[in-house]
């Protein structure tokens, strides 16, 4: 069983912009892995498709052992509910007038309700340090707080991966500390887009490397950040 399989994924946007050349990728589950590479390599392309947000290229993309479909509805909301996408900038996922609303709201969306829901959203504020916010405006927060309320808002679905787009950006020190803390002990399998090295060595024993579009280097992340 795999948590995730990317076979020959290519896409190019709308414009005529190519942005993946042949993507393989395959995660097992409970691996953590660093997607590293420069700007504009297709690192944020290749994580908007691993839940059907961009589709259209060729190639196929498996969660868990089922197949993400765009023209499947059901089956993409299936694989929405399985693979959370923690985006760069939180306030792209806040939007409710509490912390709480907020983190509820991904798994209200899943029909979840009563019990369930509290345990839920109870659980996820838990884990990322926040419980004492959960009253709180979103917008009022700090960025760290915000970022960290982003990423209960995904867990609250229960996710089998957790795709994060540069989690370490915009944090001071002791927010960036503080994140890696909340990340390391999680019980899913993750993919970190990320340009700080110290963070994909602490948090990921497995590196990969996207460049114009290819894979070109997949291995453990000390070897790879040092043959860079
Ligand atoms: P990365 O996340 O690694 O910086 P992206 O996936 O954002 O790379 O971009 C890959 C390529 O696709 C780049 O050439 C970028 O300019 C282009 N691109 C990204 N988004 C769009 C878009 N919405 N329309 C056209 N081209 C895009
Ligand atoms: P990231 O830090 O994730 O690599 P980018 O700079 O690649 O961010 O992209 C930021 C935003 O701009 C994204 O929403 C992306 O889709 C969009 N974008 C990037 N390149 C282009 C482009 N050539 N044309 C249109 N939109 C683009």
């Amino acid at each position: 069983m795999t948590a995730l399989r990317v076979e020959g994924l290519h896409f190019a946007y709308p414009d005529g912009t190519p942005a993946l050349h042949g993507v393989d990728l395959t995660l097992a589950p409970g691996e953590r892995v660093a997607l590293l590479g420069p700007n504009g390599a297709g690192k944020t392309t290749l994580v908007l498709h691993l839940n059907g947000i961009l589709h259209g290229g060729a190639g196929t993309i498996d969660v868990a052992g089922a197949r993400v479909d765009p023209s499947d509805r059901a089956g993409l909301a299936e694989v929405r509910r399985r693979v959370g996408l923690v985006f760069q900038d939180p306030d792209d996922q806040l939007f409710m007038p509490t912390v709480a609303e907020d983190v509820a709201f991904g798994p209200q969306n899943l029909g979840v309700r009563g019990p369930e829901l509290k345990e839920r959203v109870d659980e996820a504020l838990a884990a990322v340090g926040m419980s004492e916010h959960r009253d709180q405006v979103p917008h009022h927060l700090s960025f760290g707080q915000r970022r960290r309320v982003a990423v209960a808002t995904v867990l609250a679905m229960r996710p089998e991966i957790l795709v994060l787009d540069e989690p370490s950006s915009n944090l001071d020190p002791a927010s960036r500390r503080e994140l890696a803390e909340i990340l390391e002990p999680l019980p899913v399998t993750v993919l970190m887009v990320t340009h700080d090295l110290p963070y994909a060595l602490q948090l990921c024993p497995r590196a990969v490397i996207l460049d114009a579009g290819r894979i070109v280097a997949d291995g453990p992340t000390a070897d790879i950040l040092t043959d860079e």
